[in-house]
């Protein structure tokens, strides 16, 4: 697999061509933002944690029969995975309520969402990347009503495996992003997940254990990543 040209490079990652016309590249920097790229950091080995904290939770996507865009870890920071179209809308479960939803509804963070709520969002910085809905999606041809449906499915699926998974290893997933594209017409789980785009607390002291430590100064972040990846047996370095 040769390594060719930058294609894109996002706030955290970049996105490389290959000599295979179906493969990308991601490259996982250091760089942390928060705030819609407003506050910038960067933090030591934090490029190579979400890589492989990214592969492990791919993987167990896959075994659980969640199609994936992951194909290969390459290196400590680079990533093998498919090149799909990306659909511009972000996918959000919430478990517990934290963070935007409070602000939005007045709820208090730590309330259980029985059942889990689901939202989208347009993935656009400038706009600060707002809420909106299905009929939105459609009406300006972002995804089709068909697309649409598989995207909720599979982030819900994403959610029951999950769950148990942090559960079993003494963490709440609080709530959580994705991002999904289409390859030969698939809609295929795209992105990363890592605790950048997470909330995990520990199950009995709801200490925070994901880039909440990075927005609200907290401290200790690559810390609390590393200690998530162990509890779930992430090989790390
Ligand atoms: O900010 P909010 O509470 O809406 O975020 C919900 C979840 O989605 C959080 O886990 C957050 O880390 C993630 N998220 C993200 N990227 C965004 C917006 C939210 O990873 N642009």
């Amino acid at each position: 697999m040769e390594k060719r040209d930058e294609l894109y490079a996002g706030k955290a990652k970049s996105v490389y061509l290959t000599d295979d016309p179906d493969k990308l590249i991601l490259h996982f920097r250091d760089d942390t933002s928060a705030f819609d790229g407003e506050k910038m950091e960067q933090l030591a080995r934090k490029g190579m944690i979400n890589n492989r904290f990214n592969a492990f939770i791919m993987t167990k996507l896959e075994e659980a029969g969640i199609p994936t865009h992951f194909e290969a870890l390459l290196s400590d920071n680079e990533a093998l995975v498919k090149n799909m179209e990306m659909i511009p809308v972000e996918c959000v479960v919430r478990n517990i309520a934290a963070g935007s939803i409070c602000r939005r509804l007045g709820v208090e963070e730590g309330l259980d969402l029985n059942p889990p709520t689901f939202e989208f969002f347009l993935k656009n910085d400038a706009l600060h990347d707002p809420m909106i809905n299905e009929s939105h999606i459609e009406t300006f041809g972002w995804a089709t009503a068909e697309q649409v449906a598989k995207m909720k499915t599979l982030t819900f699926k994403v959610n029951d495996v999950l769950k148990k998974l942090f559960l079993d290893a003494g963490m709440l997933l609080v709530d959580y992003k994705l991002e999904f594209g289409v390859f030969h017409g698939e809609v295929v789980l795209g992105d990363e997940f890592s605790p950048d785009g997470c909330r995990i607390w520990d199950a009995e002291t709801r200490k925070k254990l994901d880039k909440d430590r990075f927005r609200q100064g907290l401290g200790g972040v690559i810390e609390a990543y590393e200690e998530v990846a162990r509890r779930l047996g992430v090989e790390l370095p």
